[in-house]
């Protein structure tokens, strides 16, 4: 999984490359922000670390990326004391278990891929115990495909009210991962769905001192520049920054 220390000439041309990517991606959020009527500013690139080395993760962080997301909770505990993230903030953006939550609070600001009540109930618990507040986003099946992730768009409302009576949690907004396909222009429908129902629940939940409702996050390497094009506010990249992964 981890590759451990990489040999010096192979870890500068490493770090060489997500540099050079990390100038790329920026320059095409910001246009595709600039498309969707928004400042550059406005969306922010989350970096996603799975099977890339602590040392490549923290040279990224050292670039200026200040949000990273890894999506195991053994990959990310054998990380985590390695990285360097005072100035960064760190997410939970794949499948969770109940029983392994108590792993992540306190360790991650944001779990990305909340689709349920008990998942919900088990980071507001341990959130409460620990005395701190947890950030959250529910993870919407949006190509409503079996064996995936996410609720179903229809059971959002209803996980939403339940999910804002919870102490110590914060609902910041959704996260989807659509179908895999080729044709962006049916992966951008499915994005257009997602804003749709982040704009619909931005409204419902504004009075709701809690609720800070603000981050739509969709988007991966083949398929970021579209995401933000219809809406997304946070974008998870990972190949397209760190090169192809190695398992
Ligand atoms: C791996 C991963 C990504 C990034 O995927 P790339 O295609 O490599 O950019 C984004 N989101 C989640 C949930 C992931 O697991």
């Amino acid at each position: 999984m981890m590759e451990g220390l990489l040999h010096d000439d192979a870890l500068q041309t490493r770090f060489l490359s997500v540099e050079e990517n990390l100038k790329e991606i920026r320059e095409r959020i910001a246009e595709a922000a600039l498309k969707s009527g928004r400042a550059p500013e406005d969306v922010t690139l989350l970096a996603a670390t799975k099977t890339v080395p602590v040392e490549v993760i923290n040279h990224a962080i050292h670039l200026g990326v200040d949000h990273i997301g890894e999506n195991r909770v053994q990959e990310l505990l054998d990380k985590y004391d390695a990285l360097d993230l005072s100035d960064c903030a760190c997410h939970f953006i794949g499948h969770l278990q109940t029983n392994k939550v108590k792993y992540l609070v306190g360790r991650v600001g944001m779990i990305q891929s909340v689709d349920s009540m008990k998942l919900a109930k088990e980071i507001s618990r341990l959130s409460v115990y620990q005395g701190l507040s947890t950030d959250i986003l529910i993870e919407v099946n949006i190509g409503r495909e079996e064996n995936k992730s996410g609720v179903l768009p229809e059971a959002l409302d209803e996980l939403l009210d339940e999910i804002s009576t919870l102490p110590s949690i914060r609902l910041r907004g959704l996260m989807a991962i659509p179908p895999v396909s080729d044709d962006l222009s049916q992966t951008m429908t499915y994005f257009s769905k997602m804003y749709e129902y982040y704009v619909d629940i931005k409204e419902k939940k504004s009075d709701n001192k809690r609720d800070h409702i603000d981050v739509l996050s969709m988007g991966m390497s083949a398929d970021y520049a579209q995401a933000v094009e219809c809406g997304a506010t946070l974008v998870r990249v990972g190949s397209s920054l760190f090169g192809k992964r190695i398992y």
